[in-house]
């Protein structure tokens, strides 16, 4: 169950453009934090460092004590999965799809990580039944239902760290509760760093982050960082 910690990192994509500024934060192993902050405060940028497309200026990234600089890629993305919020499906099945999170599963193991995902209600409440065909890049389902496979995706995978970069933000409020009630359920005890905007998506997080100009502006509980207000 590692945590992740963000040391002092500085980054910017251009050299005479720093996004983050000395980012410091830490998302302790089993627990579910939240990074929120105003449009353009660099919280997609965390993410990209996290999965290593980009290496910071300075400072360090940590998955379990480790530097991830030192880390195969391999063995970061088996820690890793991320829920981005426009998620590509493949020109295959919804059941495929779901089942492809396992890439390197036995087929047994796939099969029965597909049919364990079709409980979840979020998936049971799709229209479409498993052996529904998506389409290119899954044009034949809404932006939602698109979503709620992707999730389900990444979730099978069953990793240790999930990034969930504003995932339910494009759903309807319903949809949004059955698969936060879900994430709840089989995500207890997984690292989870959910970047937000709408409260109600991170009202259990044990810890929050207010991210602004690169920086942690401030962090606390739902609670305290409310009364804050
Ligand atoms: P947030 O997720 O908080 O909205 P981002 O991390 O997406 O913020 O972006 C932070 C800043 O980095 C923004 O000013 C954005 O324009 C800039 N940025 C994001 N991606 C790139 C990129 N690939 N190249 C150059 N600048 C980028
Ligand atoms: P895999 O399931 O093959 O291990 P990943 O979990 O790394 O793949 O990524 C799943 C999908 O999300 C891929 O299509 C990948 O391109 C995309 N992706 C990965 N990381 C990010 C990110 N930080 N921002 C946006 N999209 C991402």
């Amino acid at each position: 169950r590692p945590g992740v910690v963000f040391d002092n990192v500085d980054f910017g994509y251009e050299r005479d453009r720093q996004i983050l500024h000395g980012l410091s934060f830490e998302a302790p192993a089993g627990k579910h934090i939240a990074l929120v902050g105003p449009s353009g405060a660099g919280k997609s940028t965390i993410g990209r460092l996290l999965f290593r497309f980009y290496d910071p200026w300075a400072g360090r990234v940590l998955i379990d004590g480790q530097d991830i600089a030192q880390v195969t890629q391999e063995s970061l993305r088996a820690h890793l999965g991320i829920v981005p919020q426009d998620s590509v499906l493949f020109n295959d099945t919804i059941g495929y799809n779901i089942a492809y999170g396992r890439e390197h599963a036995s087929d047994a193991e796939i099969e029965r990580a597909a049919r364990g995902a079709a409980i979840w209600p979020f998936i049971q409440k799709l229209p479409q039944g498993l052996e529904t065909e998506v389409g290119e890049r899954g044009l034949k389902l809404s932006g939602g239902e698109k979503q709620r496979v992707a999730i389900a995706r990444t979730l099978v995978k069953d990793p240790p760290v999930l990034l969930l970069d504003e995932a339910t933000s494009a759903l309807d409020s319903q949809t949004e509760q059955d698969i936060l009630a879900t994430l709840r359920r089989v995500s207890e005890g997984r690292t989870t760093l959910a970047i937000a905007h709408r409260l109600s998506t991170i009202a259990d997080a044990d810890l929050i982050y207010v991210i602004q100009d690169g920086r942690v502006a401030e962090h606390g509980s739902h609670t305290a960082l409310l009364r804050h207000d």
